[in-house]
């Protein structure tokens, strides 16, 4: 394609409401523009990395036996009251009504329509297993759209379910989507890690999030620095260290003594005030849950993971209480929290159990205690891993010398068992082999593909603009004339801009009539990995030079050998997705 023929406004400057660089590279380089917060076009250049990322996408969903179907976007109200979501699902899920006020949301997610979809048509076992996928658009009404396409209200999505007769079937089609996903995260060329996740308010019992690693990611990552172990943040395990139970003080005997801490409400006021350390402190943190309110006991120095909590509780929502609820159940404003005599259930982490000449709310504002033991003072209804996982923690896995490291990544993909929680609520049945009637086992599978684009310029870009991995780039070569006044170097352009097209490059010519220093600006900005540059000086040999856009490496080539040259650039960085393929299939079969 030429350059001068495609729709390709590019901004000099550094867009102001662009805080990370994903967004600013992607606006700068003409490839989304907004239309609204969290809405964007997709301009040509975005359209081809789409393309090819979808096309990825397809290739690998389809190998593994899923198949292509498209839904529609705007879904009844009646079939997200059956599955109870209309009420819960929240204020991202967008409402609206039509002329004769009939109820409708934009779809955020398909699982209330497949289930419809399936229950019409299923009826024998022989039917199952089924996995169908959509790549499209979705809705959810963030309540703060931000950075691009990593974060929209409106935006793309490859979401996959997949229906089986029982669990271990279930388990099989969870696998094979395990590793479909791997497969196509490896084939876009970006460097990423499968973690173990929580599985959030659509529920369900097994759960893994693709994350592309970028310093700039807004997830945590977990990894062990010796075994495959990985998880995100909220849901890492921790191992209990040795001696972490009685950190409190040898002496039992002292009695609860209540003392005065006016306006000392945070662990860090708390612990200057009464000159302790964070660790001879226990927090108790009352959190609402669905089942009621129930009180979280973490030492002072660690933080609850209400991920982990909720978990452990079966809950299907946990959220920090409201300054009210905190006044109803403990008697005392938020700070002033304790477990001695607190009439909610009350859960502690692991670390809590024997610690004893420990400082706690005394459920009166203006007061804690100090001397509390707990195992004689605090009735405790179960204990259990809640906390926060740690940097440089022992690795929870069993025999596992490791220790955890932290990274941080982009959430692009999450894979599900969902078990029977929609087709149970909802009747999508079928009968068995004996002709008794059981629930689908159903699993569901999402790729944010505009965010996967977003989480490539992260992952893939420098000072001077994007850097596209081979697979998604919008075009392979980039020929840049340094001049194209009728001459000897616009002939050689175009001769070779058609060679190669001839022999099957994706090939842009910049064939506008701007100096080089302004073209080569626009090269880097918009990342095409290899680009080729056609001078006066070098044609006299027969030459042109060939840059790599990552390495910035420069060579003089023969125009008899570009061809060659390109091919074996392109040959090099496939053959390394090639090998890392090898890996994903053996991980896949180790889950
Ligand atoms: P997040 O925690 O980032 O909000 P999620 O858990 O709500 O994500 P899922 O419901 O699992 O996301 O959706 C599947 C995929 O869709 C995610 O892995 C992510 O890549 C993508 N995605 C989710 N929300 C957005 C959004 N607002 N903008 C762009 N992509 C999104
Ligand atoms: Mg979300």
């Amino acid at each position: 394609m030429k350059l001068s023929q495609l729709y390709l406004p590019t901004l000099k400057e550094r867009p102001a409401e662009a805080e990370v660089v994903s967004h600013q590279l992607m606006l700068r380089s003409g490839l989304i523009r907004k239309l609204a917060a969290g809405i964007y076009t997709y301009l040509p250049l975005g359209t081809r990395v789409l393309a090819k990322l979808k096309q990825i996408i397809r290739t690998e969903m389809n190998a593994a036996g899923a198949q292509e179907i498209i839904m529609p976007f705007v879904q009844p109200r009646e079939l997200w009251e059956e599955s109870g979501r209309w009420q819960h699902y929240g204020r991202e899920l967008l409402r609206i009504k039509d002329r004769h006020d009939h109820e409708f949301c934009l779809g955020p997610t398909h699982e209330e329509v497949i289930t419809d979809l399936i229950r019409g048509e299923i009826r024998s076992y022989r039917q199952l297993p089924i996995n169908l996928y959509q790549i499209q658009s979705k809705f959810r009404d963030e309540i703060r759209p931000r950075f691009g396409l990593m974060r929209g209200r409106e935006f793309i999505m490859k979401d996959a379910y997949s229906f089986d007769v029982d669990e271990d079937s279930s388990a099989v089609s969870y696998r094979a989507m395990y590793r479909a996903y791997g497969r196509i995260f490896a084939r876009c060329g970006l460097r990423f890690r499968a973690v173990e996740a929580d599985t959030g308010s659509i529920g369900g019992n097994f759960s893994h999030e693709f994350m592309v690693l970028a310093e700039t990611g807004e997830d945590t990552v977990v990894n062990c620095s010796h075994c495959r172990y990985a998880a995100n943040l909220e849901k890492a395990e921790m191992a209990l260290a040795s001696g972490e139970t009685d950190t409190g003080d040898e002496n039992l005997s002292a009695g609860l003594e209540e003392v005065l801490t006016p306006g000392q409400k945070t662990v860090e006021e708390v612990v200057v005030f009464l000159q302790i350390q964070p660790r001879n402190l226990v927090k108790t943190i009352i959190f609402s849950t669905d089942k009621g309110p129930v009180a979280a006991l973490v030492r002072g120095d660690h933080e609850v993971s209400p991920a982990k909590l909720r978990t452990y509780l079966g809950a299907n929502t946990l959220d920090l209480a409201e300054e009210q609820l905190v006044i109803e159940a403990t008697g005392a404003p938020t700070g002033f929290a304790g477990a001695v005599g607190l009439p909610i259930p009350i859960y502690a982490d692991h670390s809590v159990k024997g610690m004893s000449n420990v400082v706690m709310g005394a459920n009166k504002k203006d007061y804690h205690f100090k001397h509390v033991n707990i195992a004689r003072d605090v009735k405790i209804a179960g204990f259990a891993d809640i906390r926060m996982a740690e940097e440089g923690a022992p690795c929870p896995k069993p025999d596992c010398a490791g220790q955890l490291i932290f990274s941080r990544g982009i959430e692009v993909g999450h894979v599900f068992r969902l078990g029977t929680k929609y087709s149970a609520a909802m009747k999508a049945a079928f009968l068995d082999a004996e002709g008794k009637e059981r629930p689908a086992v159903m699993g569901c599978y999402g790729i944010g593909v505009g965010r996967t684009m977003a989480a490539s310029v992260e992952q893939n870009h420098d000072a001077d603009g994007i850097i596209w991995p081979m697979p998604l780039t919008p075009f392979q070569v980039l020929v840049l004339p340094v001049s194209v006044k009728p001459g000897e170097v616009w002939t050689a352009a175009n001769e070779l801009y058609h060679r190669l097209v001839e022999a099957g490059f994706e090939v842009l010519l910049d064939d506008r009539d701007d100096r080089p220093g302004v073209k080569f600006k626009d090269a880097d900005l918009i990342g095409i990995p290899i680009r080729i540059t056609i001078g006066p000086k070098a044609l006299q040999e027969q030459s042109v030079e060939m840059r790599d856009r990552r390495t910035k490496e420069t060579r003089l080539i023969k125009l008899s050998q570009v061809v060659d040259e390109i091919k074996e650039r392109i040959r090099k960085e496939m053959d390394q997705i090639e090998a890392a393929l090898t890996a994903i299939d053996q991980s896949a079969n180790d889950l």
